[in-house]
């Protein structure tokens, strides 16, 4: 017998082994295997197995054998397997990468194993009468009356010590062994259990539409509208006939109430996978999902691959959140892996979100994904109104001409520090990506092909597309109202901060962005602190905007709607739209009722009034129209070729000759190949990048010019180049 291994050195091809008769029986595919390699000993998985010579590398040279089975239970399954070659064949990545990112890298260390400690059981009764005294008696009965315990634990709880206990074993009243002991991330959580609630009617209606399905389910429901709560009740539904369940969240999302609710309803059936866990809680919760001891697995993106047996759901929560996609090879969105993955095992898949992303909007259209809609909140608490300001009033007014808050928006905070309730401000800062927008009506310059802002590039004073390539000059003036001065910086956290102080002396005030949380306090500390009310206003980025639940916040304002709209990446609308939506469920979410104001400098576009009024049907249907004229996602696959070197000509001379020849495949299978173009960031980390675009109708159509590219023009040294399908950033 011949198996097909892939080794751990991401190598990109699969290497065949003699199996030994002596292995012939235990061998099986998804299995971690030790194998001679050059002079060394590597690991690697079984991929394949079959008779000799049947594989393409049947070679007639004699194959060197197997040297052993490093863990006999399989690490991937037949299903995980296939679901590992799909993407790897899909995203253009090595196998191997798939299998590393498929698997914790705490599972695979090389000295990674269960933690034991010393479990003391009961014994039996020693000898009769003498030589145990009446302490000792009463100790031993306590173990028995425990049914055994943790050494240490038990130590602590009968005031006694190890020696004592070791005297107990010598006696033979109790027995003491090594154990492995569970590291629980859940440990020492009060886990209350809750109940399953009656549904509303929109709920029953969608969870009868999951349980009945036989395509993907797409769950639009507003926020709070309880999708948490059909999720539970179907991952109920599927442990009761014996089938195992996924819960994909947004990294973000991750909190410790996100996992309570399931581990208050599932209990210690609950797995917590993410990457907050240590090294071995993570070992310990990979090896209780594979044992089958745990059937509910919690997770961010990489949960996509837990090795769950009989899985009977996949749920992703806020299925249009970017954080599902990988940045990094192999370049995969957990969302496609996880329909994917229910395809080929038969589960169940649900994509919730409030705002789904196109993608799967059109994926309804199609017919390929049933829906299921939640319109009402199921709890407490309306969804607040939204107002829109209009900035350009504001902007006449003030002096300074850089109007930061609106008197309206200023008049509402000053109401709740009068009231004692909570303000969030949120500030959409532009990043490294820049666009050039006007600096009085905030009008951002557009490809005219493919109505994407353009990108500002400093080293050659251009304005780019980073859709097509094309270029264009610094305009002289604003095409809209006429002014000459541009900003490309956007207003900053700490300068709105500053201004707010100014108007309210007596308010304290929470910063929370990436530089606040690097520095002194993170993330968790300034929520926690806001939440127990130690300030009146939290100001911060796009974190803030997220799965978060204060009840005593009653305003949410967004400073400029209009920086992330004028993003200048093609999703800018729908990313608008989304972050509109989210913080806008922020306010009002118990008793008090909640207000939301927006600032813009163009109320009259189309997103942001659909935002306003909660439209969000509307919102796709126009925008999907722009997206079909312009050949963009979801009417075709749109794919980044990166190129970098840390040599400035190299990179660009490279990334120009692979325009040019993928150029030469435009039109197979309908492929469109930008020009090369600088990344909108456009050096980072000593590297200097390029990129090239290209679109398709079919995601085959790029990995076919991928292929034939990366084997025709292979990079010389000093210069990298990689593909990202479906790319979720432009930049
Ligand atoms: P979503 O996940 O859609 O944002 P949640 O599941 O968080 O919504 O539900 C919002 C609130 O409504 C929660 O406090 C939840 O306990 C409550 N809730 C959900 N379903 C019901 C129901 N059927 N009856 C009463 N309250 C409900
Ligand atoms: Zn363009």
């Amino acid at each position: 017998m011949v198996v097909r291994v892939a080794i751990d050195l991401a190598l990109d091809r699969l290497f065949d082994y003699e199996v030994p008769v002596a292995l012939e029986r235990k061998l099986a595919v998804g299995q971690l295997l030790s194998v001679p390699f050059g002079r060394r000993e590597a690991r690697g998985f079984a991929i394949e197995a079959g008779d000799a010579g049947a594989g393409a590398g049947g070679a007639p040279r004699p194959l060197k054998p197997v040297s052993g089975i490093v863990d006999e239970t399989p690490f991937f399954s037949p299903s995980l397997l296939e679901l590992v070659k799909k993407v790897a064949a899909y995203t253009a990545s090595p196998l191997e990468s798939v299998l590393r990112a498929a698997l914790p890298a705490a599972v695979l260390r090389r000295n990674a194993r269960a933690k034991e400690q010393l479990f003391v059981e009961p014994g039996g009764n020693g000898p009769a009468g003498d030589g145990v005294t009446p302490r000792q008696r009463w100790l031993a009965e306590q173990v028995a009356r425990l049914d055994g315990g943790w050494l240490s634990q038990l130590c602590a709880e009968l005031k006694t010590t190890p020696g004592s206990m070791r005297t107990l074993e010598r006696l033979g009243l109790v027995k003491i062994a090594a154990r492995a002991r569970r590291r629980d991330p859940l440990a020492g959580r009060r886990v209350l259990p809750t109940r399953p609630l009656p549904l509303n009617d929109e709920q029953s209606a969608a969870l009868a539409a999951v349980r009945g399905a036989t395509s993907p389910v797409l769950l639009f429901g507003v926020t709070g509208s309880g999708k948490t709560e059909v999720y539970l009740q179907a991952i109920a539904a599927e442990l009761a006939s014996g089938r195992g369940a996924i819960v994909l969240v947004p990294e973000i999302a991750l909190t410790p109430q996100t996992v309570q609710r399931f581990a208050s309803r599932f209990g210690g059936r609950v797995a917590v996978l993410h990457s907050a866990l240590s090294d071995g809680e993570r070992y310990d919760e990979w090896h209780r999902i594979r044992a089958g001891e745990a059937r509910v697995v919690v997770g961010p993106r990489g949960a996509v691959w837990a090795p769950v047996a009989d899985l009977g759901l996949i749920v992703v929560d806020e299925e249009h959140e970017p954080s599902y996609k990988q940045e990094d090879v192999p370049r995969y969105s957990a969302r496609d892996v996880a329909v994917l993955r229910g395809a080929v095992e038969g589960a169940r898949v649900v994509l919730g979100s409030a705002t789904p992303s196109l993608e799967s909007w059109m994926n309804v259209r199609r017919g390929k994904y049933a829906l299921a809609a939640m319109r009402k909140r199921a709890g407490a608490g309306a969804l607040p109104p939204v107002g829109l300001v209009d900035m350009r009033e504001e902007r006449e007014l003030s002096q300074s001409g850089g109007a930061i808050f609106s008197r309206a928006l200023l008049d509402a905070v000053r109401i709740r520090l009068e009231r004692g309730e909570q303000t969030i401000l949120f500030l959409n800062r532009r990043g490294y990506s820049r666009s050039f927008a006007c600096a009085a009506c905030g009008a951002v310059a557009e490809c005219p092909a493919c109505g994407v802002a353009y990108t500002y590039h400093r080293a050659d004073r251009c304005l780019r597309c980073h859709v097509c390539g094309g270029w264009a000059e610094l305009p002289a003036a604003c095409p809209k109202c006429g002014a000459t001065s541009f900003d490309c910086r956007g207003i900053g956290t700490q300068r709105a901060e500053a201004a707010l102080g100014k108007c309210f002396p007596r308010a304290r005030i929470l910063r929370m962005d990436a530089d606040s949380t690097s520095r002194r306090r993170s993330h968790d500390d300034i929520l926690s602190a806001f939440r127990r009310g130690e300030a009146d206003v939290l100001l911060g980025t796009q974190m803030i905007a997220k799965g978060l639940d204060f009840p005593n916040v009653t305003l949410v304002g967004v400073l400029n709607a209009d920086a992330s709209l004028n993003l200048p990446d093609f999703r800018a609308a729908e990313r608008t739209y989304q972050l509109l939506a989210q913080v806008s469920g922020r306010a009002g979410r118990a008793e008090l009722p909640g207000e939301v104001l927006v600032q813009s400098y163009d109320p009259e576009v189309p997103t942001i009034r659909a935002a306003a009024a909660g439209d969000f049907e509307r919102f796709a249907a126009d925008e999907l129209k722009a997206r079909e004229a312009a050949f963009l996602p979801p009417f075709c696959h749109l794919a980044v070729v990166g190129l970098k070197s840390k040599d400035l000509r190299l990179a660009g001379a490279w990334a120009g000759m692979y325009a040019a020849s993928l150029g030469n495949l435009e039109g197979r299978g309908g492929l469109v190949v930008s020009d090369a173009m600088p990344s909108a960031l456009e050096k980072a980390d000593g590297w200097y990048r390029w990129q090239i675009v290209l679109r398709a109708p079919s995601a085959s159509a790029i990995v076919r010019a991928w292929r034939w590219i990366a084997s025709a023009r292979p990079v010389p040294k000093g210069v990298r180049v990689h593909l990202d399908m479906d790319a979720v950033s432009l930049m």
